[in-house]
């Protein structure tokens, strides 16, 4: 297929290279331009867009997505009858209907895909799309979401896959804080962090969220794999989301404080695991 690709940070890169890898006809495009072997570079979004049966988006938020989308050059002047926009950012669910109505003007079709996985799961080709639009359209994609990842969930029609990722984006960044309390509290008491990794490795407190994590904590790695700072946009998105749904969160708005600190601590470009730093401090 003809696939324009924008955005090349941590996971899109990945994500284009894979289809690349599966034998498609990609173009990219990156704000800060980044050539792709086996793919062809664009100058703006219109022009990877052209011609393109599915642009395929994956930048940081939702001002991005709009820029990319509908601004000077953006993909939806070269957008077709049937073209397919697949967007897996992690934006507001609100905004992705705004941006889906927007690109059927065109007569192109719009799915929202957000990903689960991080960078590993986007080299690896094992990510799980997080997915809301029509279903005919999403059939469409199967192959492409096979090609990306291990699986793909339909959750419902336009903007249900951004509404379940800040759900499970809600789980990780509450996991992760209670093993950091616990490595604190723990570390305070004189348990070494390595044998609270064992026991919980040996217990059912074991989690994907600790599985990939605690590598990096031990060795005190923050090299970003997801950067704190899309992490504290993700809180925000499930603080405004909850707000309009009348939700109340109580523990996300104290994690929030946490993220907070981090970045004036400096912390905003690495991993989100540097809050064990964060916590520790506090
Ligand atoms: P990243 O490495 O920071 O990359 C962000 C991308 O967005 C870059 O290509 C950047 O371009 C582009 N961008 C930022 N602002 C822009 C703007 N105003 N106009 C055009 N392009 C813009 O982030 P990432 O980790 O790949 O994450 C991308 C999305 O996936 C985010 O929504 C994130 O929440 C989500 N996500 C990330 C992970 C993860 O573990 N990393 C997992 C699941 C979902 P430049 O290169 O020019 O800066």
């Amino acid at each position: 297929m003809k696939i324009a690709y924008l955005g090349l940070g941590i996971m899109g890169r990945p994500m284009a290279a894979n289809l690349v890898k599966a034998g498609h006809e990609v173009t990219v495009w990156n704000r800060t331009t980044k050539p792709l072997e086996g793919a062809k570079t664009a100058a703006t979004p219109a022009e990877a867009a052209k011609g393109a049966e599915v642009v395929w988006l994956c930048v940081a938020d939702t001002a991005a997505v709009e820029q990319v989308l509908f601004g000077a050059d953006g993909a939806a002047q070269s957008l077709q009858p049937g073209t397919i926009v697949v967007d897996s950012s992690t934006i507001a669910p609100q905004a992705t209907l705004d941006f889906a109505a927007r690109v059927r003007t065109k007569g192109a079709e719009f799915v929202d895909a957000p990903v689960t996985g991080s960078k590993i799961g986007a080299e690896n080709a094992q990510l799980l799309f997080i997915v809301g639009g029509p279903e005919k359209t999403v059939e469409k994609l199967s192959p492409l979401f096979l090609a990306l990842g291990k699986k793909f969930i339909r959750v419902g029609e336009t903007s249900a896959g951004e509404s379940a990722k800040i759900g499970m984006n809600l789980m990780i960044a509450s996991i992760f804080e209670g093993f950091a309390e616990a490595l604190a509290l723990t570390g305070a008491l004189g348990v070494k962090p390595e044998i609270l990794v064992e026991l919980i490795n040996n217990s059912m407190i074991k989690s994907g969220v600790t599985d990939y994590k605690s590598s990096f904590v031990l060795t005190q790695d923050w090299t970003a794999n997801f950067p704190l700072r899309l992490m504290l946009k993700d809180i925000r998105l499930m603080l405004a989301a909850a707000e309009g749904a009348k939700v109340k969160l109580p523990a996300l708005g104290e994690i929030k404080k946490v993220y907070e600190q981090a970045v004036a601590d400096g912390h905003a470009n690495d991993d989100y695991a540097v809050t064990v730093e964060t916590v520790k401090k506090l």
